[in-house]
């Protein structure tokens, strides 16, 4: 049954991030077929397979040999695998964590392709809170307006934080805590550190990293 979750789940990742991808970059949602940004030409069925045609391809366009973004095959991976685990085969609790991670993915997606945020699609994330530890919500409240307000004069002394990151931040500390919103900020950081020590580039998206980690906070969590 995890075989079948799993690709359930990167299927659903592969779809998510090629929507995201069309819909922040302002191209036809669904005409053409998916097709090679470089030299245009419409892929065919075995180089749409998640994971695998990214194997099988080496990573490049079976046309031009333009190098694929790695970013795919990852969400592929971890959407694959997060189902695998998370995905109990009962109704309300997998909806849920179906909603969660699709909002994660494609909240993640168009930050990384075009640096934009759906700032609705937060919403996806609040249901989530139904399978955590039962939390003190009004604290929580408080909790992310103190640190909602910290982070915008953060990012207006630092211009390194946009409003999506701090909307996403507020959810998440509404949702588990301020413990644990510090926690996915100190861990989502070192990753920003390690991505731009390796690429040096000076604007890089935050929510892919926030996501991950939350994407991690959701076991620690115990869904
Ligand atoms: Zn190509």
């Amino acid at each position: 049954m995890s075989i079948i979750s799993f690709i359930f789940g990167a299927s659903l990742a592969s779809f998510i991030a090629s929507y995201s991808y069309r819909l922040a970059t302002n191209q036809p949602l669904m005409f053409p077929r998916s097709y090679c940004d470089n030299c245009r030409l419409i892929l065919c069925w075995w180089q749409l397979i998640p994971i695998l045609s990214f194997v099988i391809l080496r990573g490049q366009c079976f046309y031009c040999k333009q190098k694929i973004n790695f970013y795919l095959p990852l969400v592929e991976l971890l959407s694959g695998t997060a189902f695998a685990i998370l995905i109990i085969y009962e109704p309300l609790h997998d909806s849920i964590i179906i909603i969660f991670l699709t909002c994660l993915i494609f909240l993640a997606s168009t930050d990384f392709f075009a640096q934009v945020i759906y700032s609705y699609y937060l919403i996806g994330l609040f249901p989530v809170a139904f399978l955590s530890v039962p939390q003190d919500y009004l604290y929580n409240f408080i909790s992310a307006c103190i640190l909602a307000i910290s982070l915008l004069l953060f990012a207006a002394l630092t211009k390194t934080l946009g409003n999506g990151d701090i909307e996403f931040l507020f959810i998440i500390c509404l949702i588990w805590g301020w413990k644990q919103t510090l926690l996915i900020i100190q861990i989502s950081s070192i990753i920003m550190l390690v991505c731009f020590l390796t690429t040096h580039k000076a604007k890089l998206p935050f929510i892919p990293a926030l996501a991950f980690t939350t994407f991690l906070s959701i076991f620690i969590q115990g869904c």
